[in-house]
């Protein structure tokens, strides 16, 4: 039996990186899978190749959305309810990063990344708990990093909107426990991704120095541990932030 047969997940940033290695594993467990981007070409191009992967039955949609946007997602959710029915997961894994030291941080910079990384869950989140609390279930995950726990010079809006999603995982997790609603975060540590690959060699080696397992991770580490939190053997984990990072943060 497929850990999720018959489900509808939706992965926001599901276009590439992280976000495209989980939605492929959840269509290899047996997922339907809405996938939210802004950009309709590569958005497209990922739903057709993932498309091509899924056994009939499975359905794979693209959604052009901003998920920073409150009435775009609004309206976007209203569209997956329609297209899919129900919707049984839902991972927040898109997300930016604006480095800069503090000093010269702009604002927009600061209110960007707080608002895609941050406000994004209180709007994707907000339109799935009322049908999840009516379903009796549903499994919410949200994609934080290792940079939420420990904080990185360079990323202070990064590491806020990280750490954000964390209280906001934990308040909610508490708010939906007596309904059957798990919520949880994943923390990644450094991926091998379109995002790290922005990392210059000097940067990558200092990285690799504070890796016990000295080495990047795939998005394949992290597809795993979000399809355990989203699957039937993690019904009873919840508030939670499952790091995947070679051993980098130990609590
Ligand atoms: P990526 O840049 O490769 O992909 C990010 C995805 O988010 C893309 O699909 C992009 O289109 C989407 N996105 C960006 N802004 C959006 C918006 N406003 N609305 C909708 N979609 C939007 O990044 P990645 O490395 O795959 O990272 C995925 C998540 O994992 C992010 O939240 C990131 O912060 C987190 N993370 C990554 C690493 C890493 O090492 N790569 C480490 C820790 C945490």
């Amino acid at each position: 039996m497929k850990l999720l047969a018959d489900q509808v997940a939706i992965v926001t940033g599901g276009t590439r990186g992280i976000g495209k290695g989980i939605a492929a594993c959840f269509i290899e467990q047996g997922a339907s899978v809405a996938i939210f981007g802004t950009n309709p070409e590569r958005g497209n191009e990922a739903a057709k190749e993932l498309q091509a992967s899924a056994p009939e039955g499975q359905k794979v949609t693209f959604y052009q959305v901003d998920v920073g946007d409150a009435k775009q997602v609004a309206s976007t959710l209203e569209q997956v309810y329609n297209d899919f029915g129900h919707v049984d997961v839902l991972v927040n894994n898109a997300g930016i990063t604006r480095d800069s030291l503090l000093m010269r941080l702009t604002e927009e910079d600061w209110e960007q990344v707080i608002n895609i990384n941050l406000k994004s869950i209180y709007n994707t989140c907000r339109g799935v708990i009322r049908p999840m609390i009516k379903a009796r279930r549903g499994k919410i995950i949200n994609i934080t990093s290792v940079v939420g726990l420990m904080g990185n010079a360079g990323q202070t809006n990064y590491a806020a909107s990280k750490s954000g999603m964390i209280g906001f995982t934990k308040s909610l997790a508490k708010e939906m426990g007596g309904r059957n609603i798990c919520v949880n975060c994943v923390a990644p540590g450094f991926i091998e991704t379109d995002m790290t690959d922005a990392l210059n060699e000097k940067q990558k080696e200092a990285i690799l120095n504070q890796i016990p397992m000295q080495k990047l991770g795939k998005p394949q580490d992290i597809a795993n541990a979000v399809l355990f939190l989203a699957s039937p053997l993690a019904d009873y984990v919840t508030g939670q932030v499952l790091t995947v990072d070679g051993g980098m943060v130990m609590a």
